[in-house]
């Protein structure tokens, strides 16, 4: 087999093939159907089957804790990002709602 290595491609990726190359080396999370979208981005996760696993799989995705401002306590909610999201943020141990799409 033959890698297409002289496919390079310079800059101008198109968004819906983003990560295509090096997408097994992103984190996944098992998929959560209450859970679809990136709450940093909005977009949906992209989701796959996993044969190793026999589950549905979120591609770049991960797990993390938000700060809830509103609530009265001290609460924090598990929410599902995209891992390059969270990056992007300075890839922060917890959010803070204002990260977050309204
Ligand atoms: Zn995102």
């Amino acid at each position: 087999m033959t890698r297409n290595s002289s496919e390079m491609v310079s800059g101008n990726v198109s968004n819906s093939n983003l990560q295509e190359g090096n997408a097994s080396d992103l984190p996944k999370v098992l998929a959560d159907e209450n859970r679809p979208k990136c709450v940093i981005c909005g977009n949906v996760f992209d989701m796959y089957y996993d044969d190793e696993d026999g589950e549905f799989m979120y591609r770049n995705a991960m797990e993390i804790d938000v700060e809830l401002d509103d609530a009265a306590v001290d609460e924090t909610e598990n929410v599902l990002v995209h891992f390059t999201c969270h990056k992007r943020l300075g890839a922060p141990a917890i959010l803070s709602s204002d990260q977050l799409l309204p």
